[in-house]
């Protein structure tokens, strides 16, 4: 069925510091820490930011670029293992200074101010989340059934 049962672990707050880059933050701490699974959220400001779009007939990402201040209006994502490793796969809303809202898969921030809550799941008796490739989507995914993109 791709559903997976875990229990609560660990549970952070983190304060990202000004200009760094936020996926890759966010990957190193999850890899530092060995957080396997789990799910995390963020809200603050970046300076700009890529948010991809994946084309489901062609199999390709697509990138924007955006510039000039955003707030994070919502970063939701979660946490498994890709290759051995932790991975995050994360998706935001960006909105500029009009309000306006951009959204999609988020490849890089520079961050101006965000604060992050992550909750590590821990396994118990359930299998631990890997992303294998998956053929029917070109993405890598959790199982054949319950597929979630993944940039790389
Ligand atoms: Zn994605």
């Amino acid at each position: 069925m791709g559903v997976y049962e875990f229990k609560a672990g660990r549970r952070f707050l983190v304060r990202v510091p000004k200009g760094a880059e936020l996926v890759g933050y966010i990957t190193e701490l999850i890899q530092k820490e060995n957080i396997r699974q789990g799910e995390i959220t963020a809200i603050g400001a970046v300076a700009d930011a890529a948010i991809g779009f994946y084309d489901q007939e062609t199999h390709e990402y697509h990138e924007v670029e955006l510039t000039g201040g955003l707030e994070i209006v919502s970063l939701t994502g979660n946490i498994s293992l890709k290759d051995g490793k932790p991975h995050l796969h994360a998706h935001a809303g960006l909105a500029d200074h009009s309000g306006a809202m951009f959204g999609g898969h988020l490849s890089r921030a520079t961050v101006f101010l965000t604060e992050i809550v992550i909750h590590e799941f821990l396994g118990g008796e359930a299998k631990e989340l890997e992303r294998v490739p998956d053929e029917t989507t070109g993405l890598s995914c959790w199982a054949a059934t319950q597929c979630v993109a993944s940039q790389d």
